[in-house]
């Protein structure tokens, strides 16, 4: 039987979120898995371009929901909006990606509905016609398959990472424009500040090569070494727990199970061991560079390339040569 995927698109400041081009790739692949169709609905106000950005996608179609009251992101808007497109195009999925904007809306657009909501997946599979989806409980300590119950439409969000946003189909696709009145009262909320705009805060999700700091670098001082690196590779600097928690670094450059969950292109991992709780945050990084001086450390059974030995001895030439390939 065809599954036909509703993929929800999420956008700020003009920009398509990594986790739209994430959340395509799967609503795609969900869809030609079973011959089905995948379509994208954007939300919002003056968004043409970016509904003809997400057209260059192989879609059925991208119902673009053009109004002012969309101008701001409200969990309001989205839910009565959403459930009125998801009634009328009758999808068998919603994919989503698993965002703080997904998280906020998608449950109240589950109860509306009254459909179930598997959220947070790092895939699925197939069994005959079903799916069944993946998601990490206790913390990444174990996998749990997930299946919706009752009739469709379901929800399903995914986690940064699970798909690979090169991996999107392209093609032509058309733009639909969708006119869908909100009524007065509709929306009883006004957005704040976003969280991930606040100032000093850095949303490392949509970094392509993160540099993490852990336990193993000593003390705050040697955090110049990994700034540099990371300025040399063009990188954002991240961190495991314990160097948040010591003040060396804000809470918003953790990453793991309690801070960010990250996917970059690369992710070097200086005196880091790889707990579970530091690994579920980065483990869908395309490429993993650990150094450490334990070879038994757990980084190095999820790392592309380990280099087992003193960081103060690897980091400091890797700077100088990285410094030299760049300036030609
Ligand atoms: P350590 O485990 O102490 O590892 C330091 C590593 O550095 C070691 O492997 C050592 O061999 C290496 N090293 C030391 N010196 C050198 C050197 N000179 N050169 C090279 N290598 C060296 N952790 C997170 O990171 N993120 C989270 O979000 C998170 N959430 C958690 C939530 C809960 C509920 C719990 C219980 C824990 C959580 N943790 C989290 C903590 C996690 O369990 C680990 O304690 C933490 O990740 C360890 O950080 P680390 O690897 O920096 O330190």
């Amino acid at each position: 039987m065809p599954i036909d995927v509703l993929i929800v698109a999420e956008h700020q400041g003009g920009k398509l979120a990594r986790a739209t081009w994430e959340a395509v790739a799967a609503g795609q692949r969900m869809a030609a898995d079973s011959g089905g169709a995948a379509s994208v609905v954007i939300l919002g106000d003056q968004i043409s371009a970016l509904a003809d950005e997400l057209a260059k996608a192989r879609l059925s179609e991208v119902l673009a929901v053009q109004s002012k009251l969309l101008s701001d992101y409200t969990a309001d808007s989205y839910a009565f909006v959403l459930a009125r497109v998801i009634r009328e195009h009758a999808p068998d999925y919603v994919v989503l990606g698993h965002t703080y904007q997904t998280r906020d809306f998608a449950p109240k657009l589950a109860a509306v509905l009254g459909v179930g909501f598997v959220s947070d997946c790092l895939g699925y599979r197939k069994e005959n016609t079903r799916l069944i989806f993946k998601r990490q409980v206790f913390q990444g300590k174990f996998e749990a398959e997930v299946e919706p119950l009752g009739q469709p439409p379901w929800l399903v969000s995914f986690q940064s990472g699970s798909f690979r946003e090169d991996s999107v189909e392209r093609a032509e696709s058309h733009v639909s424009t969708v006119q869908i009145e909100i009524p007065p009262g509709t929306i009883r909320t006004q957005s704040g500040e976003r969280f991930r705009e606040a100032r000093q805060t850095v949303d490392l999700g949509q970094a392509e090569i993160i540099v993490a700091a852990g336990r193993g670098i000593k003390s705050p001082d040697n955090l110049d070494m990994v700034k540099k690196l990371a300025e040399a590779l063009g990188g954002e600097v991240g961190a495991s727990r314990p160097v948040c928690d010591s003040g060396w670094l804000p809470m918003d450059r953790q990453i793991g199970s309690s801070g960010q969950t990250v996917a970059p292109k690369l992710y070097v991992a200086l005196g880091i061991s790889g707990a579970i709780q530091h690994q579920v945050g980065m483990k869908g990084s395309r490429t993993i560079v650990a150094v450490n001086k334990d070879k038994e450390a757990p980084i190095f059974e999820i790392a592309t390339y380990g280099i087992v030995g003193d960081l103060f001895e690897i980091v400091p030439p890797l700077i100088e040569e990285i410094r030299k390939i760049k300036a030609g």
